[in-house]
């Protein structure tokens, strides 16, 4: 059941039409065209416009790379705050956005010395202005984008994200929420001066349901926290992505984060039960629902999922989580070519059914980058892709015998060249370490700009 806390659904829908008619390509932007024609905005929150991402722009500075979002604990966390600072010596300052694109800052307001006195009322102590605290979250973590927000706000519950909107509809000051700062895309920096909104304190789990495996938590969790918390009640997250140590689930489902897992688990459109947003004026829309099959008329979720905070600030998720596998295996093939990939993947599907769990492939060039940057040595042959399939199941014997089959009718038919299968469960990470599934964003930065490609085709 979806309940609206302070204002009617008939607001919601009269609000829903005052957002301007924007293109369909500024829906998830944060930059203003030049040449736009002002249209009225929700106050707290930034259009934004899809970023055309120039070739020479991922060649970027030569030199460390990364940055970092601030932390529960307000310390940066982060590639370069694992390196030991923020604002590395010697490295190239990343040029202002506003700067290297055409963009014009749109009409909001500035903060003010009231509005920071009303911030520290609201959140005590969550108010950051220290210029050097807010380098890091100004910066993408590809270090190509760059704002010059002013105040980062963190507060702890939904109720102050609630008040903070608030004040920032009233006030007509713009908001950018930020998660882990992990996004690809630039949208968790800001452009401008927009007032960063981190979820980092909201980090508590609120319940979770041993028998469903239905959890509910805060949106600054972190991915890879709540996978262990999890995994520790025999559960599993249904995602994971190289970026799971410092990206949020908030920030997963504002950006419907596919990742390793999304061939066997789906979507974030389907294992996202419920979600708790706080809308541009402050309202707090309550869809958090555990209940799995909720046909109950409109699935208002759906609309937040993907977003990029450009409707609202997600403050909460329930999430169903399936029961751990008992039994992983890995295998990691050599393809002569890519219509052997796609011949690979077909097979697989029909002789492994029910236990695929992932397919990922990658092509020569990115293995040797892998052995260039991260120094990891290919465990099969040179070939010119590479494919890695695993599998998860209930029962190991069963589930290494299919694998194994499946291997034998690969090899023998000439689909793959050479392969090796793990299903020692401390293996059978390895061969995953080598595609960029479990990669964090520091080892993925010198890979950055290179022609490579590595694909998931779950
Ligand atoms: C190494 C690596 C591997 C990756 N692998 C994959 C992958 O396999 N599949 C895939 O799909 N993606 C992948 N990604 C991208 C991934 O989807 C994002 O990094 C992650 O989901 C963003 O989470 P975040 O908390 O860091 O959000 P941020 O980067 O902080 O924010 C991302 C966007 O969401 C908005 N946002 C953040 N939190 C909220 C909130 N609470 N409410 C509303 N809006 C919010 C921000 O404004 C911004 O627009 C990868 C990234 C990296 C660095």
């Amino acid at each position: 059941m979806c309940i609206k806390r302070e204002i009617p659904l008939g607001h919601f829908q009269a609000r829903s039409q005052q957002l301007p008619a924007l293109p369909r390509r500024a829906l998830s932007t944060g930059l203003a065209p030049k040449e736009e024609p002002e249209a009225s905005v929700p106050a707290a929150m930034l259009r934004r416009q899809l970023l055309a991402w120039p070739a020479w722009l991922f060649r970027g500075p030569p030199g460390p790379r990364g940055a970092c979002a601030l932390g529960a604990d307000g310390r940066p966390v982060g590639p370069l705050a694992r390196r030991g600072c923020c604002s590395a010596p010697g490295t190239p300052e990343v040029p202002l956005t506003r700067e290297r694109y055409p963009v014009r800052r749109l009409p909001f307001s500035t903060v003010s010395e009231q509005d920071l006195a009303a911030f520290e009322r609201i959140v005590p102590g969550g108010v950051v202005t220290d210029p050097e605290a807010l380098q890091a979250p100004n910066v993408d973590w590809m270090r190509t984008l760059r704002g010059s927000s002013k105040v980062l706000l963190r507060p702890r519950t939904s109720e102050e994200v609630s008040h903070i909107l608030r004040h920032c509809h009233e006030r007509n000051l713009a908001v950018n929420p930020q998660g882990g700062n992990t996004g690809m895309v630039g949208g968790s920096v800001p452009v401008f001066d927009e007032i960063i909104l981190s979820t980092a304190r909201m980090n508590q789990v609120l319940s979770f349901h041993s028998v469903s495996g239905i959890l509910v938590c805060q949106a600054g969790c972190v991915l890879e926290e709540l996978s262990r918390y999890v995994e520790e009640r025999d559960f599993i997250m249904p995602l994971d992505l190289g970026a799971k140590g410092s990206c949020h689930i908030g920030g997963n489902v504002a950006t419907n984060a596919g990742g390793l897992r999304f061939l066997r688990y789906g979507s974030l459109r389907g294992t996202v039960l419920g979600l708790e947003v706080v809308l541009a004026d402050g309202t707090i829309l309550d869809c958090l629902t555990s209940l799995r099959k909720d046909n109950t008329g409109y699935d208002l979720k759906q609309l937040f999922i993907g977003s990029e905070g450009t409707l609202g600030v997600i403050t909460a998720v329930s999430i169903l989580c399936p029961p751990k596998p008992r039994a992983v295996n890995v295998a990691f093939l050599g393809c002569p070519g890519f219509a052997e990939v796609l011949q690979t993947f077909s097979t697989c599907k029909g002789m492994l059914g029910e236990i695929l769990s992932a397919f990922e492939f990658m092509d020569a060039v990115c293995m040797q980058l892998v052995g260039r940057h991260l120094h990891l040595a290919s465990p099969v042959q040179e070939s010119a892709f590479y494919v890695l399939i695993e599998t998860s199941g209930s029962n190991a014997g069963h589930d290494a015998e299919k694998l194994g089959s499946f291997l034998e009718h690969a090899l023998g038919s000439g689909l793959v060249t050479d392969g090796t299968m793990a299903t020692d469960q401390t293996k059978v990470k390895v061969p995953h370490v080598l595609l960029a599934g479990p990669l964090s964003v520091r080892q993925v930065q010198p890979c950055l700009g290179m022609p490579g490609r590595v694909i998931g085709a779950a």
